[in-house]
């Protein structure tokens, strides 16, 4: 069954309340196409539409009928946390952990279970992966909403990181919204629901207001010195959010991209540069103290490129292992297929029985990289 997505179009109209002529201009330069992947039929929005978010999915059901999955909407960053709670906070908020993992939203829809990614894609692997998550029953009593969360941990293609509560995949939810709207419940439904249902939610660590910001400032440094993230800002209603982070996890960041150095967005360092100067400045931190702040971001700059440049000096591929948690072989070898769709040079390392399951490693492949790097020490010239 491949979708039509022109005769989907009054539908989309109506339900998400947009033109039916923008629509089709996104249909036209392709911003808006259907998708067909992990047995699903659905349109994707790879960009904001309107009021409608990037990722965004509409799904074909087997009966012919359509449902969606809104985008997860940005979540605005703030850079100095006083003066950003005072100007967009002015009455109290819910203060959360902020994870580090990958966005997935899940619901069933037309009966069946899917989790997508941020982008907007189905993800076989997470799908899998989060079967528990409707053990629950939570869709079965509210089939409008969709569980949005963070999948955390070793064991998984996108972000990889470790957390005490979750080694190696787990799924920590921090939002439910309505499929269709968009919608979030507030926080404190949420909180409820989650419990109620045996799910696990992010941390919550309660509730404040915008003149707490000096106690939200250190307390992020305290996350930060955990090798925690930071933390999402929720107003009552859920509606208003903003984030913030802290320059240890910033540090963690920028020493993992800097192995890859060519393949990321000059702007992807610059940004975080600038986070951790707001940072520094809004702690007050001078002398001996800023010294040390600059001496930890100059050693995760400088460290990982050193190494990246010694090792394809010495020979060796800079390449990224990771680990997935499967079924089956099949279903590794089926996954690193499904990633190379999706432009990720991967690979298979070794596949491993473990229990009733399997490990697979799998390497991610970095040219620009790699390239780049042997290029130079063969001593071509570089830009500028
Ligand atoms: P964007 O700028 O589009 O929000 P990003 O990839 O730059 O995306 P992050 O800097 O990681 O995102 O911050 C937003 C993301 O943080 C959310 O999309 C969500 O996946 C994640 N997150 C982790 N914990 C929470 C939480 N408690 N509440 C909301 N989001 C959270
Ligand atoms: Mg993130």
């Amino acid at each position: 069954m491949t979708i039509q997505p022109e005769s989907l179009v009054p539908d989309i109209a109506r339900d998400l309340d947009v033109s039916a002529a923008l629509l089709r201009m996104h249909l036209l330069s392709k911003s808006l196409y259907a998708v067909e992947s992990s047995g699903f039929s659905f349109l994707r929005f790879r960009q904001p539409c309107g009021k409608v978010e990037e990722g965004t999915v509409v799904f074909e059901t087997p009966t012919g009928g359509v449902e969606y999955m809104r985008g997860f909407p940005k979540i605005r960053r703030v850079y100095d946390i006083g003066a950003g709670l005072r100007k967009h906070f002015p009455t109290p908020f819910y203060v959360e952990e902020k994870m580090d993992g990958y966005n997935v939203r899940c619901a069933l829809v037309g009966g069946r279970f899917a989790a997508v990614t941020k982008g907007g894609l189905v993800c076989p692997y997470t799908t899998e992966n989060l079967r528990h998550v409707v053990e629950s029953g939570f869709f079965h009593d509210h089939p409008s909403l969709m569980l949005c969360g963070e999948v955390v941990g070793l064991a998984n293609p996108y972000q990889t990181k470790s957390y005490p509560r979750a080694r190696d995949f787990g799924f920590f939810v921090f939002d439910a919204r309505d499929r269709v709207s968009g919608k979030p419940l507030p926080p404190e439904k949420r909180y409820r629901i989650v419990k109620e249902y045996g799910l696990k939610g992010v941390r919550v660590l309660g509730k404040s207001k915008s003149s707490d910001s000096r106690k939200l400032l250190s307390l992020v440094r305290k996350i930060g010195e955990d090798e925690r993230e930071g933390i999402v800002i929720k107003s009552l209603d859920g509606c208003m959010q903003a984030k913030y982070t802290s320059n240890q996890s910033t540090n963690s960041d920028l020493r993992y991209a800097f192995r890859f150095p060519f393949d990321y967005a000059q702007a992807f360092f610059f940004r975080r540069l600038v986070r951790e100067a707001f940072q520094a400045h809004e702690l007050g931190l001078k002398g001996a103290a800023l010294k040390r702040e600059a001496a930890r971001l100059g050693e995760s700059l400088l460290i990982p490129l050193v190494q990246t440049i010694r090792d394809v000096s010495e020979g060796r591929e800079v390449v990224e292992e990771f680990e997935l948690l499967v079924p089956s072989r099949e279903f590794a070898a089926n996954f690193v297929e499904h990633l190379r769709h999706l432009g990720v040079k991967a690979s298979m390392r070794s596949v491993k029985r473990e229990g009733r399951r399997f490990r697979a490693k799998v390497a991610r492949h970095y040219q620009s990289t790699n390239d780049k790097t042997r290029s130079y020490l063969e001593g071509e010239f570089g830009g500028e």
